[in-house]
């Protein structure tokens, strides 16, 4: 048996690259904070090469045989009085709760005969055969822009296409059609100034201006409060992987903005580029510093221009008329929509 390596974080890039390694023997335990099933701020709107990433390590038909996840298709965009009406999207993406995608992993995870340590948080050294999956790190607010993240799960939600993107003048809210009729809605939104009362006024966050499409679609709508969730203090600031001294999967190695919709791709396949490093570094095969430089290059490789791409849609994207701009453009340019997609993937 090899060395073992200790994975922090039971979410998507932890539990996948758990899965990845006990696929080619490794010992992995993976230290988990929280339990599950739990619900993620998340759009659940699974988008980009991390589906490959899944199908090679023969989750996804697995997934789909779950019955948890449902095909998105087509996609519409909301800005005041411009729309781009439901266009089929340049590629399928994926449907799933996080609540049911991250339990569904760690069950796969311990059928592979991974070790996991549930509701307790790991605060050890970082070292040799340590990877961190976990998660974003928290910036301190600064005296520019907040952006914080909200999420809730509906019923009686009818939508014109899959995934509907609303601006609204603070973000953007996207409700996107999950399995059994639910829908999710998740926003981003940026404030100058603390939120204080958001536990009691997120529904009007969330909820869009009055007479807004946004609005008309969620004024019948049957909101689960239970599924309620929010996330403050993101930073979006791309990272690159060469030259840091921990081996860091998924949103610990960087986040991508959530507008692009690439958040989990990015960590399935951060996950997969770790496997063959680790592995090698398992059976002695690689030390532990080239095991890291090794990974660290093919993330780079990877992900620079989509990270480049994204960091510079996402400020148009919240910034009023830029943003009216850029759907403008994509209505009557359905190219330009297209070309954005491919970018940021
Ligand atoms: C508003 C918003 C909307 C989004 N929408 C989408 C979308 O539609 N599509 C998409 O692809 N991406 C989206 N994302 C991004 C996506 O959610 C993330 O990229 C993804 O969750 C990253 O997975 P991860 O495993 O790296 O981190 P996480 O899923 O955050 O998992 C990290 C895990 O580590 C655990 N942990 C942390 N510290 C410790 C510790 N010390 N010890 C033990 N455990 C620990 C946590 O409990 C957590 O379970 C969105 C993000 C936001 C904020």
């Amino acid at each position: 048996m090899g060395e073992g390596i200790t994975i922090i974080g039971g979410g998507l890039s932890g539990l996948t690259l758990g899965i990845g390694l006990r696929q080619r023997g490794v010992p992995v335990r993976v230290w988990e904070a929280g339990a599950y099933p739990r619900h993620r701020v998340c759009g659940e709107f699974i988008s980009g090469l991390g589906l490959g990433s899944l199908t090679r390590l023969g989750l996804l038909e697995a997934l789909h045989e779950s019955g948890k996840a449902r095909p998105a298709v087509t996609a519409a965009f909301f800005a005041g009085k411009t729309s781009v009406k439901a266009r089929a999207l340049p590629e399928a993406a994926l449907c799933i709760p996080r609540f049911d995608l991250d339990d569904w992993l760690a069950r796969e995870f311990t059928k592979w005969g991974g070790e996991l340590v549930l509701s307790t948080r790991w605060s050890g050294e970082s070292g040799p055969g340590i990877v961190h999956a976990s998660g974003r790190r928290p910036e301190p607010a600064g005296l520019g822009w907040r952006l914080f993240g909200l999420k809730a799960h509906a019923s009686d939600v009818t939508l014109d296409a899959d995934l509907e993107m609303h601006f609204v003048p603070e973000g953007y809210v996207g409700l996107s059609r999950q399995s059994h009729g639910r829908v999710n809605i998740c926003g981003l939104f940026r404030t100058r100034a603390p939120v204080p009362d958001l536990r009691q006024r997120w529904r009007e966050w969330l909820g869009g201006a009055p007479n807004s499409v946004l609005n008309q679609r969620l004024a019948v709508a049957q909101i689960d409060p239970a599924s309620f969730c929010s996330v403050a203090a993101l930073s979006l600031r791309p990272r690159r992987a060469w030259g840091r001294a921990e081996f860091c999967v998924g949103d610990a190695l960087t986040m991508i903005p959530p507008v692009t919709g690439n958040g989990m791709s990015m960590a399935f396949e951060s996950a997969e580029l770790a496997i063959d490093p680790l592995s090698r570094y398992s059976q002695g095969k690689l030390d532990w510093v080239e095991a890291g430089r090794q990974f660290a290059r093919l993330c780079d490789d990877r992900f620079s221009a989509r990270l480049r791409w994204a960091a510079w849609l996402q400020p148009l994207l919240l910034q009023p008329v830029a943003r009216a701009g850029l759907v403008f453009g994509a209505a009557h340019f359905p190219a330009l929509t297209q070309w954005l997609f491919a970018r940021t993937r």
